[in-house]
């Protein structure tokens, strides 16, 4: 069971999910609305749509970086160390028959900055009713949580798609004796909303497609069963989710440890096979917590890469 030794080791869940879980404050605030990013890819119509941003600490999201080097990165890319800001992008793949939503966000239990997706989606005129498929990369509360308000589905004439594995993962009636207490409130909060879609869920698996030209591309690492999603057309379109989290860091330093990966072996070979193959075919990325609205490309640069915004 690589990926429980693994997480024994993981110091930063103690950090990490504390920190979230302090970010959760009792208020919400006025929101100026998003509207979409919109382009056209091979047959698809693509809309990138914002759900708010995250906070938190530089050093909770690379726990084990060289401080100075840390610091560093952080200022190439214009961020503040105490409060990295990561954009939560959710992809809208229009494919003429289906319009697919890839992860719905945080919903308004999470953090206050975070759950904007349905008042963007208004703002756009873009009517929750008409979405067919919601894809989740993986079960995380800022990709899963918004899938409903209450015991509403925001989504009610969607089918599910989770990952075989990510199901299993967080299906494990023994989890809590395996992960440490501060991330109880992710597993509880997966438990709740996993129930919610049990009757209309599909789990997949690499290589599925979840209609002609998007095809499920197994990304373990972050999680156990975190999927990215890839669309034919031109030099190709992959939906990274959480695979590459940060569009300075994951690109310089793929090494480095990411507080949130639950398997970080895995996850360092999934960011570097995900970057050398980009790189090479010239494939167009969206990363859920790059800038918004996190499109580009991926280019060499030095012994690692570097993001291009498109
Ligand atoms: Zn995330």
């Amino acid at each position: 069971m690589r990926h429980f030794d693994d997480l024994d080791r993981r110091r930063f869940l103690l950090t990490g999910a504390a920190g979230l879980a302090a970010a959760a404050l009792p208020f919400r605030f006025a929101y100026a609305a998003t509207p979409p990013h919109r382009f056209e890819h091979g047959t698809f119509k693509i809309a990138v749509v914002s759900d708010g941003f995250l906070k938190v600490p530089a050093n909770v999201l690379l726990p084990d970086a060289p401080k100075d080097e840390l610091a560093a990165q952080v200022k190439a890319a214009g961020e503040s160390p105490d409060d990295l800001k990561p954009a939560t992008n959710i992809t809208l793949i229009d494919t003429g028959s289906d319009l697919i939503l890839v992860d719905a966000g945080s919903g308004q239990n999470f953090v206050p900055s975070a759950g904007k997706l349905s008042e963007n989606l208004k703002e756009a005129g873009i009517d929750p009713v008409k979405i067919t498929k919601v894809v989740f990369t993986h079960a995380h509360p800022d990709h899963l949580w918004g899938l409903a308000d209450g015991d509403t589905l925001r989504f009610p004439n969607a089918d599910f798609h989770v990952g075989a594995a990510e199901w299993k993962f967080w299906s494990d009636g023994d989890l809590k004796q395996k992960l440490p207490e501060p991330m109880h409130f992710m597993i509880n909060g997966a438990a709740e909303n996993l129930a919610r879609i049990q009757t209309r869920v599909k789990q997949v698996k690499g290589g599925d497609e979840i209609a002609t030209g998007v095809q499920v591309l197994d990304t373990p690492g972050h999680t156990p069963g975190h999927i990215s999603l890839q669309l034919t057309g031109g030099d190709g379109l992959i939906v990274v989710g959480d695979a590459l989290g940060h569009a300075q860091i994951s690109f310089s330093h793929p090494e480095w440890r990411h507080g949130f990966d639950t398997v970080s072996g895995l996850a360092v070979e999934t960011r570097r096979a995900l970057l050398d193959r980009a790189a090479k075919e010239k494939t167009k990325l969206i990363g859920y917590h790059f800038p918004y609205p996190g499109v580009g490309f991926v280019e060499r640069k030095d012994t690692a890469y570097r993001f291009l915004p498109a």
